[in-house]
């Protein structure tokens, strides 16, 4: 099936297009977290989002819940690795699944996690993004593990099931317990090295770390890897007032767009996405 849509992020960005399109009856995927956005509940004190005087992060994200519920969203639970052009829709990678539609709205706020030098141009050549799809590759291998959220710790030992030897690098406090050939790094990776291939990781401490892989479990993608041909204005996603992106039926909203990085903003811009998917999607229905 081509969805008409897919909707990439869940924090208030995607909520407000995931409910315009809902209520437009458009067909869609609404793909990321069930929890929402960290970013939400995160917040101690919201002054600026109007409704909510003085509500913190966790009331705001109760009732941006209620309201996808209430409103039957439902959230495909998965991180989207990469997105293909294909002529006249996009083909989206998530894990080892697969889906297509025929335009996007990208709401996936700011990368914070960044990518290493070297990075970029090694996908698929020793570096990946998606432990369940990769991880058979690297059986009776050395690899190494950029993570910056405990939540994806089960994959670093799901790794380590596979893998003779992980290097761990954790970029948060106290990660929890894992297998006995994981070995956490104090030392941070500064760039990837090998001639085509992956060969090892260039270390702040000095000298280069022999790998065979490098898997980076991170809350987002960056936005050069994840859909290459987009447009970009200083690390963030160039759009215009429609939302549009540079890219046919490709449309962006949120944190991703350029600061000021707020709930307001992020919510506006998903509804204006969503609006201008519709009359995108018209346009296509008259013209075919
Ligand atoms: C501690 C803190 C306090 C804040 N306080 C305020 C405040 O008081 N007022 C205010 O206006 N703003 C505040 N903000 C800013 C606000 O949180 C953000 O502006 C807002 O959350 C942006 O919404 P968004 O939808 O663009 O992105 P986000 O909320 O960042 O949501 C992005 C979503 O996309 C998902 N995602 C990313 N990549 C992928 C992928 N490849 N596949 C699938 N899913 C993906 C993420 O998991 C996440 O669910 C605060 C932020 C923080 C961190």
């Amino acid at each position: 099936m081509i969805y008409d849509c897919a909707v990439i992020g869940t924090g208030p960005a995607g909520l407000s297009a995931a409910l315009n399109l809902k209520i437009h009856e458009k067909s869609f995927l609404w793909i990321g977290r069930r929890a929402l956005s960290d970013k939400i509940a995160r917040a101690e004190q919201i002054r600026n989002y109007p409704g909510f005087p003085d509500a913190g992060g966790d009331a705001l994200a109760g009732a941006f819940r209620r309201h996808a519920e209430a409103m039957g969203l439902e959230i495909t639970e998965a991180m989207v690795n990469s997105i293909l052009p294909m002529g006249d829709h996009y083909a989206l990678m998530a894990g080892a699944d697969f889906y297509e539609a025929r335009t996007l709205i990208l709401t996936t706020g700011i990368n914070q996690a960044g990518t290493l030098p070297g990075e970029a141009e090694r996908v698929g050549r020793g570096v990946s993004y998606c432990a369940t799809c990769d991880g058979g590759l690297y059986r009776g291998r050395t690899i190494a593990v950029v993570c910056n959220n405990a939540r994806f710790e089960h994959e670093v030992a799901y790794l380590a099931g596979l893998a003779a030897k992980v290097y761990f690098f954790p970029y948060y406090k106290s990660p929890g317990a894992l297998p006995g050939n994981v070995e956490t790094m104090a030392a941070k990776p500064v760039g990837v090295e090998g001639d085509v291939r992956v060969s090892g990781l260039k270390l702040n401490s000095g000298g280069t770390l022999p790998v065979d892989g490098l898997f980076c479990l991170r809350d987002s993608i960056a936005l050069n890897t994840l859909l290459p041909k987009l447009a970009l204005d200083g690390g963030h996603i160039a759009v215009d007032r429609a939302m549009a992106t540079n890219l046919p039926g490709c449309y962006a909203a949120g944190d991703c767009t350029g600061r000021p990085y707020q709930y307001a903003k992020a919510v506006g811009e998903g509804n204006v996405a969503a609006h201008s998917v519709i009359e995108y999607l018209a346009k296509l229905a008259k013209n075919g």
